[in-house]
This record gives C-alpha cells, structure tokens and sequence, in this order.
C-alpha cells in the first residue's frame, strides 16, 4: 500500500516548508521530516537574520555585488541577481503569514553585518530570528488542510519509474518501510555539518539528501566549498556529539579578543584586522593554534558589565558548561557551519532528475559561489522554495503515479552501533584532512580511507550516505586545485600546520 500525493517535500526547514506552503492551496501535499514538523534542521537555530535590500539607499543591485565579491566571482550571477531581487518580496510574504521582525520607531530594524555595504539584515527577537520563522512557518501549515505530515521519518531512498522521480521510500517512527508516491519530489534536508566532529549543525544535518539525490541521477557541484566558523563554544570532555553552541563574530565587534593557552593575542600577528578579520581568516588562525597543541579561548571579560543584556545566549550556553564569561576566559574550536556546495539545479530549482528538485542548503543554485555572504541562506532557502511551491502549484495536479520500479535497496537497514562508529571515525577524518587546512596528500588518504570503509560496510547501512557524500566531497577537493573562498589548498611548505592523521585536534 502506497499513499499517493501530487507534491512529496522531504525537510521541514525554511525550504521545505516555503514550497509545502506556497504549494499547498492547489495541490495535496506530504511533509516527510526527521523530528517534530519545523522543529528540527538548522532553520531553528538560525540566530543573525535574513537579508533583503530594503534600507534606504540601497538596492538588489548592491545586494548583488556583495554576494558576488564574497563569492570570490564563482557565483551563477544570474541566480544572485534573481536572489537579490527576490528579498523584498520574501520578507512581505513572511510578514503576511505573521512574521514578527524587530522594529525601531515602527519601521523594520536594519542591521550591517560582514561584508554588507548597507544594513539589510533583518532579525527577529534578537537572536532567535530562526525560531521566530518557525513559528510563524508552523502556524501557517496548521491552516493547510491540503497537508499531511510524515514525522520522525527517515527517507532512504528516491523512488523511480525509468528515469523519473515517483516518490521516497522511508523509514517511518514504528521503524517500518513505507512508500509515499507523488510526481514532484522536493528534496529539502540541509547541510552536511554532521560529518565533521565539531559543528554549529544539527544531527539531521547529516548529508543524507546529497545522497538521495546522487544515487537518484542528481549531479552535485561545488562540495568543496565548506564555510567553517571560527569559534563554537568548546565541547566537554568525552561528549561525542559533534553539535556545539556557535559563539556570534558580534562579541569580537563588541571587543572581545582571542588568546591562547599562554596568553598571546595570536590574531594580532595573523591579519590587520586583528579578531575583525574576515571569517575564513581567523577560522585558520584558531586552527592553526589547535594544531600546534595550544587551547584557543575568547576573553569576553573586557565586556562583563553588558554581556548579560547584550549576549544572553553565550551567557546561558558558558553557564551550562559551568563557565562564568565575566570573570573565566570562554574555550573555543572553530566548526563546520555551511556547505556552499550541494545538488545541481536550475534557476527553477530542477536536478537533472525528472521530477525531482533540490532546495536550500542541500541545493547548489550557484548563488554562494566559493563563499557566503552571511544572512543570504535563510533567503535563499525561503526565496527558492517560495517560487518552487507557486509554480507547482501553477501547474496543478498530474496525473496520479501507475508505475514504480523496484526500489535499489539503499540505507534500508536500521542504524547499528557499527554505523555510529564509522561515523565517528568518518567525522574524525573528515576534520583533520577535508576541513580548514587542505593537502593532496591529506586529501589523497582520506579518500582512500573512505573507500575502505565502505567496502568494509554491509550493503543497505545507512552510514554508507555519509561516506558516499564525503568520498564525493573529498574528489571535488582533489579537482580544486587552487585555494580559494572556503577552499584553502595548504603548501607543502604549510604542512607543519596540519594535526597528524587521525590525531584529536580538540
Ligand atoms: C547555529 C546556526 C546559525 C545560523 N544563522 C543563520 C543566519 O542568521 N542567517 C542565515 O541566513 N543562515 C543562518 N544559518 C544557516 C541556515 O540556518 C541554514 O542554511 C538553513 O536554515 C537551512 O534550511 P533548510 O530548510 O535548507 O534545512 P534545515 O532547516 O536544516 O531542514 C532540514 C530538514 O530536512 C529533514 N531531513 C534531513 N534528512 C532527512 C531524511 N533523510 N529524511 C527525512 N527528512 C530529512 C530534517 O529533519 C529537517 O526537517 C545558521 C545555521 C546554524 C546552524
């Protein structure tokens, strides 16, 4: 037995629920999710905001440089200036559905974050601009009669008739196998931060879409382009999970320095700018000191009269480690943050797959190029998914799916104590040779260890998603063969720099 839809959307982030929204009034929809509906994936999480180009002065046109100059040009200029032309519009459909943006004197506040020429970054209570979205997400699905959701369920396959998309076999929460049919399926699932063993993402940033969508026909590009952020608070001894609490650039605008175990401001030496210095930049340098054995750790005490009222989640996240970040100097590690990278698709968000489509983080629309600019993904997911969901729905229902070819058999086991072992190893691997610092060589051993490991694996498990996308990553580091954007190929000469293999770096 196969429930059938006219639209299947597997991620219940800003993406996949800008499509399942915006498809909803004309067409059936399923929402296939890993947790509890908008609850789970990064979307939440998000904490600067979303930038539009609304202020007065500024324009798409600007928007657009800038996330072309971040970009370092590799961008689909095309895309960025669809993107940038698309913001106004996506901030008044978020504000319709009920929205609440921070306001001063009654108009939107406008903050100036990195590389922005103009203050376009829109927020929400502070921080919590992510949960805000969700919220205001979620209330408008429960006014969408035209939708089902399928939560805590774990797609592990795309389902075909010949070279067509017909809908996603899954693992459902009793642990059974379930078909869901439809002849659009939107594949939104996020990142891929979980393969790394320090990141700001969540556990369903695990890759697995990349996956999907590759063994479906999908291409992928630009899976070199990791965005590391250069302080997350410290993990605590012995805490395998790799998710850390992300420490915001803002307390090193407001003052705050970095130091290392002896006490030396490092960041003076590395770049003019000093801790102000670009975000890849000083992601490097804190490496750099990890690697030569020090511990890295930011001194907010300079600001202990403010931190409270100005930092309340670092506050909260130093307290529940026991830190007080008035009076103790807070230990930070760099992370994975963002995949530039991801599954190829067009400008109406189309893998080469009929039928299938790719949106948000797990899509690569070209419009981050080798770097992002910040506050351009929540826009992106929003801006794509949005314009996904209404042509969708445009085109009206298809004919329901008569044929499906029988499935291939992929990550249909359920997950053992072998694949979370891999999977530390993998994440352990992935850090010290396809993270901030780069070598062939360093990048030639990982892939060869990545190949053992899958052949080592039993075919259907499902950590073998994790180690096909990392394999695919590792490949596209080895045909990049230039440091640039997120992208830093090190010398022979900077070798000394890179923790040996398999060696904890923090
Ligand atoms: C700490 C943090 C702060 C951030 N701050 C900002 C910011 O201020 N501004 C900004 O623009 N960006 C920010 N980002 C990035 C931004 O939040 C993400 O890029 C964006 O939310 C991704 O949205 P998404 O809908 O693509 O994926 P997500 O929100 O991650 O949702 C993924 C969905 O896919 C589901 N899923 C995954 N795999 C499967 C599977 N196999 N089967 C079924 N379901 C699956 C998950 O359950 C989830 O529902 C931040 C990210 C983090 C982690």
């Amino acid at each position: 037995m196969s429930e059938q839809y006219d639209l299947i959307v597997v991620g219940s982030g800003a993406a996949g629920l800008s499509v399942a929204l915006s498809a909803a009034s004309g067409l059936r929809v399923a929402v296939v999710s890993r947790g509890v509906l908008g609850l789970d994936g990064a979307t939440c999480w998000a904490q600067g905001g979303i930038a539009a180009a609304i202020g007065s002065g500024d324009s798409p046109g600007q928007h657009a440089a800038d996330t072309i100059h971040a970009g370092q040009r590799l961008n689909n200029k095309s895309a960025v200036r669809w993107l940038a032309e698309s913001a106004p519009d996506v901030i008044r459909w978020l504000i319709s559905l009920g929205m609440q943006f921070d306001v001063v004197n009654g108009r939107l506040a406008l903050g100036r974050e990195a590389a922005h020429s103009f203050p376009r970054i829109l927020h929400a209570g502070g921080d919590a601009t992510g949960a805000e979205l969700i919220r205001a997400l979620r209330d408008a699905v429960a006014r969408q009669p035209q939708m089902d959701r399928y939560e805590f369920t774990d797609v592990c396959e795309i389902l075909k008739a010949g070279e067509k998309a017909v809908g996603v076999l899954a693992r459902n929460r009793r642990g059974d196998l379930i078909r869901i049919l439809a002849p659009n399926v939107v594949l939104a699932t996020g990142g891929i931060g979980q393969l790394y063993c320090h990141t700001s993402n969540p556990s369903e940033a695990d890759a697995s879409g990349i996956a999907l969508a590759q063994l479906a026909g999908a291409e992928t590009a630009d899976l070199e382009f990791v965005q590391f952020h250069p302080t997350a608070l410290a993990p605590i001894d012995g805490d395998g999970n790799p998710q850390l609490p992300l420490i915001t650039e803002a307390i090193r605008g407001a003052g705050a320095i970095l130091l290392n175990d002896q006490g030396m401001r490092f960041m003076a030496a590395a770049h003019p700018q000093a801790e102000l210095a670009p975000r890849d930049v000083v992601a490097r340098a804190v490496w750099d000191q990890v690697s030569r054995g020090h511990r890295v750790y930011l001194d907010a005490r300079p600001l202990a009269n403010s931190l409270r009222a100005r930092f309340p989640n670092l506050v909260q996240a130093c307290h529940q480690r026991d830190i007080d970040p008035r009076v103790q100097l807070i230990p930070v590690v760099p992370a994975a943050h963002y995949h530039m990278g991801g599954i190829k698709v067009d400008l109406h968000s189309l893998t080469r797959v009929p039928g299938l489509y790719a949106v948000g983080e797990l899509a690569c629309t070209g419009v981050h190029g080798a770097n992002r600019l910040a506050s351009n993904s929540l826009l992106e997911a929003l801006a794509f998914g949005k314009a996904l969901g209404e042509r969708l729905a445009q085109r009206g229902p298809v004919a329901p799916i008569t044929r499906v070819d029988p499935p291939a058999g992929h990550a249909v086991r359920a997950e053992s104590a072998n694949d979370q072992m891999v999977l530390a190893r993998l994440r352990q691997l992935m850090w010290n040779d396809v993270g901030i610092f780069r070598t062939e060589d360093g990048l030639q051993a990982a892939l060869h260890q990545i190949q053992v490991m899958e052949r080592r694996c039993l075919s259907g498990a499902p950590v073998l998603r994790q180690l096909l996308v990392a394999r695919l990553m590792v490949e596209a580091c080895l045909r990049r063969r230039e440091s640039i954007g997120a992208h830093f190929l090190a010398s022979p000469a900077m070798e000394f720099s890179k923790p040996a293999h398999g060696q904890a770096v923090a």
